[in-house]
């Protein structure tokens, strides 16, 4: 059994990955932060997605010994020159949370224009062996955003972004996780670097 360990403490990521390591029906065991000896993370330092997702790749991998898997993610907005990008997570300050943030993306962007609302989340799997072996994957959803919250399924901006690759007018928080994994960045990008893996590690 190999084993691979997800550089994030959250619950969600760690079974949609174990659930696409299932899917590609492979032998790789998903560790997560939890179940390994505390380390000091790293300071997410980058200037891109697959930069940030790499450095917490290369940490998970150089303390652990094992295999790591690391993802970065965020939401662009096009009139905000693709801000709050990197910064999504903080985009309110320190004490950030998933409402404030959210309120005050809100707040910026009320008065656009209905032709100046394109947006999209993106997010960067960063795959890194303690062999040396880095691989990268990035992948969006385009959408746009509107000028109110809807919906309470998801998390973080769900509830003002509205995904293109559907017919109606779902924001991507009244969509079921299901729907969400199937056209989401980083349901993609999961699908994209699991068979990457399981290549590297089982052969
Ligand atoms: P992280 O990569 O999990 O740290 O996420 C960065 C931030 O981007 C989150 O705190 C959210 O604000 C935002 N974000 C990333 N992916 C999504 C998503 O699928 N829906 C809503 N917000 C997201």
């Amino acid at each position: 059994m190999s084993r691979v360990i997800l550089a994030s403490h959250n619950h969600k990521k760690l079974e949609e990955l174990r659930r696409t390591f299932a899917a590609a029906d492979s032998s790789v065991e998903v560790v997560g932060l939890h179940e390994v000896a505390r380390y000091p993370e790293p300071a997410e330092t980058g200037r891109t997605f697959v930069e940030n997702a790499l450095i917490k790749a290369r940490a998970a991998a150089e303390r652990t010994g094992l295999p790591a898997l690391a993802d970065d993610s965020g939401i662009e907005v096009d009139a905000l020159n693709r801000m709050p990008g990197i910064r999504s997570a903080r985009w309110s300050g320190p004490r950030a949370d998933d409402a404030t943030n959210l309120q005050l993306l809100l707040d910026q962007t009320f008065d656009l224009p209905a032709d100046r609302r394109s947006a999209r989340f993106v997010c960067a799997m960063a795959f890194v062996d303690p062999d040396g072996t880095e691989v990268t994957k990035v992948a969006t959803m385009e959408g746009r955003i509107i000028d109110e919250a809807r919906g309470t399924n998801g998390f973080g901006y769900d509830p003002m972004f509205v995904p293109d690759a559907q017919l109606g007018e779902l924001t991507s928080a009244q969509m079921t996780a299901d729907e969400k994994d199937a056209i989401s960045h980083r349901g993609q990008a999961v699908r994209a670097i699991v068979p990457v893996v399981v290549r590297h590690l089982v052969g």
